[in-house]
């Protein structure tokens, strides 16, 4: 029988907390699969086996966090002459190889390095141009050993990594149009977080394409896990900024704004961080002194983990997992058209919490008129 066998990241190290990482990571695979698969899924020694060898479940392996890689096995009796068997069969004609074996049963006659030895010598007796090369081979035959089974493989596919969905909790993501967000959400997801994704829109300008990009951007992204989204009308908070706020302030206050409402929709989420695509030095919204002035208008944590990429790698991340050529579709963010030619870069916290004293936000209402979605 052909089953997928799935290993995982650092579950395995959580102590007491493994049986519960383990069986949020079974959910999560269960919750993607399409509503015709219905395979067992099973936690054995230390791996998941799903009974099918349905293309569709490879895909989602792909993206599911908290798998670090997966494989197409076949499953046989624990007995090494069925072992033997199946791998000669996988392996190749010519060219070098070598045997690994893991055996998560101790009770198992042999130890992993006699059956890497007992297979290979068989292997090298039914073929005439193979030869073993245990540091670099251009195949490896891979078996398992349980109590009750055993699998042989020989193509391991790498996922993300990462902790399965949900054992970090929740956190709002704020999402922008561009390419640097996303990627934060999708980090935010890889560590475990369940991701609220938030965006602040002003009706006006935007063209009927940001829409449309933010939801493409959220329905990406729920490709690893399931998420909601959240579309906030920004355009009576930003012109009330652009009324009683000094250019040169304004994209301090409008990000401030948008940390409030992040704060509300965290806590009315049970969500308790938020998530930024802040990334130091590259606006002048993200001096140091600007990040400290805009994070402290949140009283949730504030993280960026983009902080320390250069642009080439964050677009390369972006292009991994599928959200770079949607971010760069041309669109007018709701803040980089109003901003100043010369923003403040050293902003105070005294005068920017005075300035904001004489301007009327309501930024509650703008909360309570968000529109809500679901992904995945
Ligand atoms: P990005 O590529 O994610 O747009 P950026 O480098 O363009 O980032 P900014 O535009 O200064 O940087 O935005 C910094 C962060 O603030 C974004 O990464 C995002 O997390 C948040 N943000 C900006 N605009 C919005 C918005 N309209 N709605 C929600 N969050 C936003
Ligand atoms: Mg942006």
């Amino acid at each position: 029988m052909r089953v997928y066998i799935v290993h995982y990241s650092e579950i395995a190290l959580k102590g007491k907390n493994r049986g519960y990482f383990e069986k949020k990571l079974v959910n999560n695979i269960r919750s993607k699969i399409g509503k015709d698969e219905k395979p067992k899924i099973r936690r054995e020694y230390g791996r998941i086996v799903i009974e099918s060898d349905s293309p569709e479940i490879g895909e989602v392996l792909k993206k599911t966090p908290g798998v670090r890689y997966f494989a197409v096995a076949v499953r046989i009796d624990p007995r090494m002459d069925e072992i033997t068997r199946s791998a000669v069969k996988l392996a190749p004609d010519c060219g070098t190889f070598r045997v690994m074996t893991k055996r998560s049963f101790k009770g198992f006659p042999l130890n992993s390095m006699e059956v890497n030895r007992t297979v290979g010598e068989s292997i090298l007796k039914s073929k005439e141009n193979l030869k073993v090369d245990l540091e670099n081979p251009e195949k490896t035959i891979y078996i398992e050993i349980s109590s009750k089974n055993a699998y042989v493989y020989s193509e391991r596919v790498e996922g993300i990594g990462g902790l399965p969905v949900g054992v970090s909790g929740r956190v709002v993501c704020l999402l922008s149009g561009g390419i640097d967000s996303p990627v934060s959400a999708f980090m935010a997801m890889k560590r475990g977080a369940e991701a609220i994704l938030v965006h602040f829109f002003n009706s006006t300008l935007h063209s009927p394409g940001v829409r449309k990009k933010i939801h493409d951007i959220a329905r990406k992204l729920s490709e690893y896990h399931r998420l909601k989204l959240y579309m906030v009308p920004f355009k009576d908070i930003q012109l009330e900024i652009i009324r009683c706020i000094p250019s040169e302030y304004r994209m301090v206050v409008y990000r401030r704004s948008m940390m409030r409402m992040a704060s509300m929709i965290a806590d009315a989420e049970g969500a308790i961080g938020i998530f930024t695509g802040d990334n130091l030095g590259q606006v002048a919204s993200q001096t140091l002194a600007n990040m400290r002035v805009i994070y402290r208008a949140s009283d949730h944590p504030v993280f960026a983990p983009l902080i320390g990429f250069d642009k080439e790698e964050i677009v390369d991340m972006a292009k991994k997992i599928g959200t770079y050529e949607i971010s760069i579709l041309p669109y007018d963010d709701c803040c980089s058209l109003m901003v100043s030619r010369h923003p403040v870069t050293k902003a105070s916290l005294e005068e920017v919490e005075r300035m904001e004293g004489a301007c009327d936000l309501r930024e509650k209402e703008a909360v309570e008129n968000a529109e809500v979605f679901e992904y995945g």
